[in-house]
């Protein structure tokens, strides 16, 4: 099983160096990543990936704001998300989303592309067409890829997707790859043992429930 923690915007430089030590000192050989803030990213050793939840596909360069591959590669990094639900609604358009796909190929980084269809979408029942199309951006041969199906009705709702649910898309998305596929969604210590032992499940990406180390490290554990 993969965990893989997404912090958003909370932790700082003080907190992340607390949370990743209380972290580490708990693996035992777990396979977890976490995308901290930028300016939360520690050099320190710990026993999980590190990774970031954005770039600019640049490796420098006139991008007011922006970090690129230079600045990642100071800190070892070669792990990125892409695609996430956040980073959709807020103007990342397949265009970006398949120049940094492109980009980040091109540096032979892992990838965590995340998909997933909005609550009217689920509603319909065109969920897997609408999975289908977010798919069609990237290359799903790119040997380091890993996709998340996040259902944007289940993020930070405390609702996650069912078993059912989440077991027919998982099945699906196989049918067209042989990525690792990870669940996003309202994941936390007491549905991931019923999602673990879901077939096609390679693990899980938490949001809410990553943010308090001891809550992650109990979701872990159990
Ligand atoms: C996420 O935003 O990737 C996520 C899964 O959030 P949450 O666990 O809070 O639903």
């Amino acid at each position: 099983m993969i965990y893989a923690a997404n912090l958003k915007c909370n932790h700082t430089r003080k907190s992340f160096k607390e949370y990743g030590t209380k972290l580490s000192s708990a693996l035992n050989g777990e396979s977890v990543l976490v995308f901290p803030p930028f300016c939360a990213l520690s050099e320190d050793k710990f026993k999980f990936t590190q990774g970031v939840q954005n770039f600019y596909p640049c490796d420098n360069g006139s991008f007011t704001g922006e970090i690129g591959a230079d600045m990642i590669d100071e800190f070892g990094i070669t792990t990125v998300l892409i695609g996430h639900s956040e980073r959709r609604a807020l103007g990342e358009s397949d265009v970006l989303l398949k120049a940094k796909f492109d980009f980040a190929k091109s540096k032979n980084w892992d990838i965590i592309y995340c998909i997933g269809e909005d609550d009217i979408t689920h509603m319909n029942g065109s969920t897997k067409e609408f999975l289908s199309e977010q798919l069609e951006n990237i290359d799903l041969e790119y040997e380091n890829l890993i996709i998340a199906y996040e259902p944007i009705w289940a993020i930070g709702t405390g609702k996650s997707a069912s078993v059912e649910v989440i077991s027919g898309v998982l099945e699906f998305m196989s049918s067209k790859c042989n990525a690792p596929l990870l669940y996003g969604g309202s994941v936390n210590e007491k549905n991931i043992s019923d999602i673990s032992q879901i077939p096609n499940c390679d693990g899980v990406l938490v949001g809410t429930a990553s943010w308090d180390v001891e809550n992650f490290i109990k979701l872990i554990k159990a």
